[in-house]
């Protein structure tokens, strides 16, 4: 079967996420793995929020290889659109439509790779090949990848991970280089909250203004923590920058010599803790002095960092004022060493594929699936969909109007992911 067909079909279904509604696209899925020798599950939370759980089983025990995805979407207004953004169409040398970069290229790269490969006859020697397509990445995974991992480990445990997250292939200073996501940023969104009396607008004197006690904060918020080095932050500038690195500040400066958009969209916010504000709220009626006033900041920090030390480097920026700070469902990112045999795997299917170009392990800003596997099962997860379209060219399409893909990049996604399986489990002897 073609990656290329499955992803036009795929978009057909509608999974925009609320309310997801992925069980049809994953029947669809199932239609063919099925057939084609694999061990099908759905679970589900909620019967109208499956996820589809496939297998197969390797002749030995062995690690567990895991190839994983979501189904469901973000929304997009056809208005805007220069395809139905449902239309799945083919135009131009590429796939059209909402999803088409996040993510069911991968998921039809990855079926197709599942399906052909057993269809071939080929069935693992060591450790059971995983396809895992989850609904509900979009707003949480609650009844998604999080759910799964909490709730049926024994489904889903795996040793080594592919997620999406990254593989664009880069240009950089006359060197090509693929992105990998070895892990995600945590997120600590929080709430600066203050206090006063309220009072009457027409008197200014009475009462408390907690809005104005706001005001530091905010204008504070425009700095940003400093930055800060760590085994991953140095990898990725060495391998990104091809010399070894002394002070972070004088890479990134370079960095932003070279390309200002490779320095403002991956180097920066891998660089240490990120704050955005994004919301603020005070009085409900014009003429009432707020007795209370709430701003609400976005703030990104790198894997492993406590709320301790998140409290330590907002206070370093916000400063010093009368207000308290509220963390909103903290989560402490995490990610993997960028070793062992599946980072080997990676960088020989490189060599093979792209002659000359090397891999650039990065810390994503954003949060994805790769957390739940990671902290359920200590798994060694990268996010990695091999595509030649350049960041520039995709970064306004994921979540955005006119998304597509290439057609010779969902193909280079399926050349990977039906390699890899039995580079790293092996194929039985028939
Ligand atoms: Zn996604």
């Amino acid at each position: 079967m073609r990656s290329t067909d499955l992803l036009q079909e795929l978009i057909r279904f509608n999974t925009v996420n609320p309310p997801g509604n992925e069980g049809p696209a994953l029947e669809h899925i199932m239609s063919f793995l099925d057939p084609a020798g694999w061990d099908c599950k759905f679970l589900a939370k909620v019967p109208e929020r499956p996820n589809l759980v496939a297998r197969l089983k390797g002749v030995e025990p062995g690690p567990n290889l895991a190839l994983i995805s979501h189904v469901d979407t973000v929304p997009a207004d056809p208005e805007e659109w220069s395809h139905d953004p449902w239309s799945g169409n083919l135009a131009d040398g590429y796939i059209w439509g909402r999803g088409a970069l996040d993510m069911k290229d991968q998921v039809a790269a990855e079926v197709a790779a599942c399906v052909n490969l057993a269809r071939s006859g080929w069935r693992p020697a060591r450790g059971d090949l995983i396809l895992v397509v989850a609904a509900d990445e979009e707003t949480g995974a609650h009844f998604g990848a999080k759910w799964l991992c909490e709730e049926h480990p024994d489904e889903v445990r795996s040793d080594w991970v592919l997620n999406e997250g990254a593989g664009e292939l880069l240009e950089f200073d006359g060197r090509r280089l693929f992105t990998l996501s070895i892990g995600e940023k945590g997120t600590f969104r929080f709430t600066v909250i203050t206090e006063g009396e309220a009072g009457h607008g027409s008197i200014p004197r009475v009462g408390d203004n907690a809005l104005l006690k706001l005001a530091p904060a905010l204008s504070n918020a425009h700095r940003q923590p400093p930055h800060e080095s760590t085994p991953d932050t140095d990898l990725f500038l060495e391998r990104l920058l091809g010399h070894p690195v002394e002070d972070t500040d004088a890479a990134l400066r370079e960095i932003e010599a070279i390309d200002p958009l490779v320095a403002k969209l991956l180097a920066d916010p891998m660089l240490g803790v990120t704050i955005a504000p994004t919301m603020a709220s005070a009085s409900s009626r014009e003429n009432v002095i707020p007795s209370r006033a709430e701003l609400v900041i976005d703030c990104r920090t790198p894997p492993g960092m406590t709320e301790e030390q998140v409290r330590a480097r907002i206070d370093l920026v916000l400063g010093d004022g009368d207000w308290r700070i509220e963390f909103n469902d903290p989560v402490v990112g995490n990610r993997s060493d960028y070793d062992g045999p599946l980072a080997e795997a990676i960088e020989e299917w490189v060599g093979l594929t792209e002659p000359g170009a090397e891999v650039l392990p990065q810390v994503m800003p954003g949060f994805s699936d790769s957390h739940w596997f990671r902290k359920a099962f200590g798994a060694t997860v990268f996010g990695f969909a091999p595509q030649r379209m350049s960041i520039a060219e995709t970064k306004p399409l994921v979540h955005g109007k006119d998304e597509r893909i290439t057609v010779e990049d969902v193909e280079l996604m399926e050349n990977l992911y039906t390699w890899i399986p039995p580079r790293l489990l092996g194929t039985a002897e028939s």
